[in-house]
């Protein structure tokens, strides 16, 4: 069976953000790579929305910037500013094509549909595949979302609304997200923070048709695409091999309190890259520890409490939205992270920092 240098276990976000890293810096003109990739084609499936605090290869990817976004409780809407760190969407149709385009150009690059049909010896493996026991205790992000076209203009197509917790809660932490791409178009998505022990919170369709209808008050529109998924906000196992590294949400790139893996997945790549030819004895790229720590305490409130989570988003928001991105986006620094920690109310922070 054929050997080769590298193989990438699943060619998802991770697995050919990687590939297009090493390919366009030269890594793989002397080196050979498999990919490991069971769908049988690619098309769009997810969209990739982050506020833009590094650069990333797939700018041509970007459906859309803004430059404002809102927040909402019942009552009360706050409006902020991202220019310094404009939030993006990248569709994943195009970020497939631009990469496959460019592989399928390398001839030391294969794609196979499954392992065995390689071997794996003298490989050094980057696995995207989570081992994820479906187990009730963890909490997940989960999410579905449409894109919506209306005949006329309908949409502000300037500002996001990035969290609208002015819905059903069913004693857990639920709200929507509207990301307008254009004055009749928009992804209307609704999102859960909860332990997925039944079915009861996913009647996404009849969720979203109601928040279209009853609060964005839209009769006339059709759908036009939808997407759906669930990111687990806790950290799949991991084993330690010598010729093995995980990657993407595998290796641990979620931040656990937004769900946020894109930007992350692109540094671990930048980073792997740089670090290609030691691979074996780099040290394994990770979530800065802090914020490992931080979120750790924020989804034991999240999850004693989800009945104060809307508030705990909104305060956080109070002040420089520039901090709480950064905060958000693992850029910010200690007086930062300070500021933030103090908007939070601290006696169940307290409570749950001793648990
Ligand atoms: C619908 C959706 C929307 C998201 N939106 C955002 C967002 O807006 N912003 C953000 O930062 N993050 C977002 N995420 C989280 C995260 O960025 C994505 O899940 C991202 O795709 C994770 O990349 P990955 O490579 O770890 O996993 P994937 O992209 O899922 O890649 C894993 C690949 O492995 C393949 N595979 C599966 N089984 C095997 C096997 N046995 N052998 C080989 N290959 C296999 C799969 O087909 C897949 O292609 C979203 C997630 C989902 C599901």
């Amino acid at each position: 069976m054929k050997e080769f240098d590298y193989i990438i276990i699943g060619g998802g976000c991770a697995g050919l953000s990687l590939a297009y890293e090493l390919e366009i810096h030269n890594k793989l003109d002397n080196k050979t790579l498999a990919i490991i990739e069971p769908r049988p084609e690619y098309k769009k499936d997810k969209t990739w929305s982050f506020w833009r605090v590094a650069p990333h290869n797939f700018n041509d990817c970007v459906k859309k910037n803004w430059q404002n976004f809102s927040i909402n409780v019942p009552n009360k809407t706050k409006h902020l500013t991202c220019s310094t760190f404009p939030y993006q969407s990248i569709d994943s149709g195009l970020f497939y094509e631009k990469i496959t385009n460019k592989l399928k150009k390398n001839k030391n690059v294969d794609f196979y549909k499954n392992i065995n049909e390689i071997s794996l010896e003298n490989s050094f493996i980057f696995d995207s595949v989570p081992s994820i026991k479906t187990d009730n205790n963890n909490l997940w992000q989960h999410f579905c979302g449409v894109e919506i076209e209306t005949k006329n203009n309908f949409f502000d197509d300037e500002i996001i609304n990035l969290m609208d917790f002015d819905c059903d809660q069913r004693d857990s932490v639920h709200f929507f997200y509207t990301l307008p791409y254009a004055k009749n178009k928009a992804l209307v998505e609704t999102t859960w923070l909860s332990k997925m022990n039944d079915n009861s919170q996913k009647d996404y369709d009849g969720q979203i048709k109601d928040y279209i209808k009853k609060h964005l008050k839209l009769k006339d529109y059709k759908i036009t695409y939808k997407e759906e998924g669930a990111i687990p906000l806790f950290y799949p196992s991991y084993t330690n091999s010598l010729n093995k590294i995980n990657i993407g949400i595998a290796g641990g790139m979620t931040r656990l309190s937004t769900g946020y893996t894109f930007l992350n997945i692109q540094e671990h790549s930048k980073y792997i890259r740089k670090n290609i030819e030691n691979i074996n004895s780099t040290k394994i790229f990770e979530i800065n520890k802090k914020y490992q720590f931080l979120d750790k305490i924020f989804l034991r409130v999240l999850e004693k409490n989800p009945e104060k989570m809307p508030n705990i988003f909104f305060k956080m928001f109070n002040g420089s939205s520039k901090t709480v991105i950064k905060f958000l986006s693992n850029k910010s620094n200690f007086l930062e992270d300070l500021s933030i920690i103090l908007k939070m109310p601290k006696w169940i922070f307290i409570k749950a920092l001793f648990k």
